[in-house]
C-alpha cells in the first residue's frame, strides 16, 4: 500500500518555497507566493513537504531551474529546510527587508505588501537569463 500519495509540486522554470510563518512576514509571504503562482510567474510549492522528506517535492526542486525561498525574517526556515534536504536556494527573500518589525498579527499593510513584492521581483531581474 502506497503511504505516501505525494503532492502536486511539479517542476518547471520556478519554484517558490515560502516559510508561511504564523506571524505577519510569514504570511506576507505565503500570500506573495500565492499571487506570484496564481500569476504563473512560477509554482508555489510545500516547505512543509520538503521538510518531512517528501520525494515528489525534493525530487520536483531537484529539476527545477530557481528556487525561490520567501522567508518572513533572518530566521530563515524555509531556507534551512532547503538546505537540510539537499536543495540549494537560488533566491532567498526576507520580508523584513522592506523594514517590517515581525509581530505575531497575521496581517500586514498593502503598502508592506507592495513594497515586498518589488523587493521580490527586483531581485528576479538580477538572476542570469
Ligand atoms: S523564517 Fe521567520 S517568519 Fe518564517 S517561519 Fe521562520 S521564524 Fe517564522
Amino acid at each position: 500500500m502506497d503511504n505516501d500519495p505525494g503532492c502536486n509540486c511539479e517542476a518547471g522554470e520556478m519554484m517558490i518555497f515560502p516559510c508561511a510563518g504564523a506571524c505577519n512576514v510569514g504570511q506576507l509571504a505565503n500570500d506573495l507566493a500565492k499571487d506570484l503562482s496564481n500569476k504563473s510567474m512560477g509554482k508555489m510549492a510545500c516547505i512543509a513537504a520538503v521538510g518531512a522528506g517528501g520525494v515528489m517535492a525534493i525530487n520536483a526542486a531537484k529539476k527545477t531551474k530557481v528556487l525561490l525561498v520567501l522567508d518572513g525574517c533572518p530566521v530563515g526556515c524555509a531556507k534551512k529546510i532547503m538546505e537540510k534536504n539537499g536543495l540549494e536556494t537560488t533566491v532567498q527573500v526576507l520580508m523584513t527587508d522592506i523594514g517590517m518589525k515581525k509581530t505575531d498579527v497575521l496581517s500586514y499593510s498593502e503598502e508592506e505588501y507592495s513594497k515586498a513584492r518589488k523587493m521580490t521581483l527586483d531581485k528576479l531581474q538580477t538572476l542570469p537569463r
